[in-house]
């Protein structure tokens, strides 16, 4: 047969319909998404038709039940949710490809309550007047942080760039070279600073910056001194940097302002944990640092938010600021951010509630007992699978505590006759997906993020890649 008579042979759309597996599949799905996935393969084949040698053309037939079945496996896919949840098993606390925080089981209720019903978003429930969005965790943040005002907007990048722009436009802003961040997705300091039209004036050397190198760069123009915690980064050996202590005193001196972005924004100090230090917002305040902006969904533990907290009279500047209404939050956040500020008014037991703190802080003898648990578990039924158990390390991730190496047990999976990344492509590929790390020739699972709730599924999953896999 010629290209063009085989053309013809292509099924149509309605023949396509008639079919008795698509009529099946025409119960649980919209017509309108199966017959885009037939117009769709009867394209892809048509295309393929066009490309076929005089040879190719000789073995080629048109395969209707093959083309059913790619209908099918491609409208339940498309009809189902591509954004889901997947098992964490890599370890790294603050994943952000896999979303950073995670919310508490706490605040289910009150999340799912404000997103399906009418709230208070922006009403004065006492006077029945308009109210700000904003106001439900201003007193929180005041209470928990000491400072004197909130806000909030989308995130940490935002929460600069309004501070920038407010306090900053068409002046300088003096900031050490050791401080010049990426934060990620090639963002960096710089650029945002660029954005908000304030003046970045460099000081001092990457791994050295002094005090003299801040007084001799102030002119009548600059407009702030800003510090940027270097969470995701430290620089070692032959430093030295100006503290926040004699940064707010040379401010004072001057009579400009000092912002600190302090990017991860702990609100407890991890030390009592075994934790690396890392600088908590109160310190910041305390410190006298006149405007502080973190993340909400890093070390806080809530939704992804920007939280700007410090003097009053910038917070006041910043709500009259235009761009505060384009970075504002939504009541998701909102919602998530409240829920999860009000677990820290009883600071003894928020990192039990919190699970980006309890993550972080769960103790050895606890994940070792947990991961006796799952290994248990998997060995049952491990089939073609060799299962062992070795110490590791988890990483806290999310570009926080970058140097921090916890103690953690892990799950090493190989196989004789499956290879390892088919085995990771497997299970990355489950129902479930179940994200893991490859380390040599092995799959690793670390226990420290993941849900005892979830162990069944990694069984199952396990028992099903291992099955469905040939070499
Ligand atoms: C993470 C981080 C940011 C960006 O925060 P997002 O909430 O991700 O926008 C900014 N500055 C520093 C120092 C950070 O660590």
């Amino acid at each position: 047969m010629n290209g063009i008579n085989m053309l013809s042979t292509l099924p149509s759309i309605d023949e396509m319909l008639c079919r008795e597996s698509i009529k099946e599949l025409l119960v649980e799905t919209p017509r309108n998404v199966v017959v885009r996935e037939i117009r769709s393969a009867i394209s892809d084949l048509r295309k393929r038709i066009l490309k076929l040698n005089e040879e190719e053309k000789e073995n080629f037939s048109i395969n209707l039940d093959k083309i059913s079945n790619q209908v099918i496996t491609r409208s339940i896919k498309f009809t189902n949710m591509n954004l889901k949840k997947v098992i964490n098993a890599t370890g790294v606390v603050l994943h952000t490809n896999l979303g950073r925080a995670l919310l508490s089981n706490e605040i289910k209720e009150e999340v799912w309550d404000i997103a399906s019903s009418y709230s208070t978003l922006e009403m004065d429930i006492a006077t029945g007047k308009r109210g700000s969005r904003y106001d439900h965790v201003v007193e929180l943040l005041k209470f928990i942080t000491g400072a004197e005002d909130a806000l909030v907007v989308n995130n940490n990048a935002a929460a600069v760039l309004l501070t920038l722009s407010t306090m900053a436009k068409n002046r300088e802003v003096i900031v050490s070279r050791g401080e010049l961040v990426e934060i990620g997705g090639s963002f960096r300091i710089p650029d945002v600073m660029e954005q908000s039209n304030a003046k970045l004036v460099e000081i001092g050397a990457t791994n050295k910056t002094h005090l003299k190198d801040y007084v001799n760069a102030v002119t009548d123009n600059t407009a702030a001194l800003l510090k940027v915690h270097t969470s995701n980064y430290k620089i070692v050996g032959f430093t030295d940097e100006v503290s926040l202590k004699e940064l707010v005193k040379l401010g004072r001196e001057i009579n400009k302002p000092v912002i600190e972005d302090l990017g991860s924004g702990v609100l407890i100090d991890l030390r009592k944990y075994g934790i690396t230090y890392e600088p908590t917002v109160q310190e910041s305040v305390q410190a006298g640092v006149d405007v502080i902006t973190f993340s909400g969904d890093k070390l806080l533990g809530a939704s992804q938010a920007g939280i700007i907290v410090g003097k009053k009279c910038y917070i006041d500047k910043m709500k009259k600021n235009p761009l505060t209404r384009a970075l504002r939050v939504d009541k998701l956040t909102m919602v998530a951010l409240e829920a999860t500020l009000r677990l820290y008014l009883n600071m003894d037991d928020v990192v039990s509630k919190i699970p980006t703190l309890r993550m972080i802080t769960e103790s050895t003898k606890s994940i070792t007992r947990r991961s006796e648990i799952l290994f248990g578990m998997i060995k049952q039924g491990s089939g073609r699978l060799t299962i062992n158990m070795t110490d590791d390390f988890s990483r806290v991730g999310g570009g926080s505590l970058p140097l921090e190496k916890l103690p953690t047990k892990v799950i090493v999976i190989s196989s004789s006759n499956i290879s390892t990344t088919k085995l990771e492509e497997g299970l990355r590929n489950y129902k479930i997906p179940i994200i893991t790390r490859i380390q040599g020739n092995k799959i690793i699972m670390d226990v420290r993020t993941i849900d005892e709730k979830d162990y069944k599924v990694i069984c199952e999953a396990l028992d099903t890649v291992a099955h469905s896999i040939r070499r």
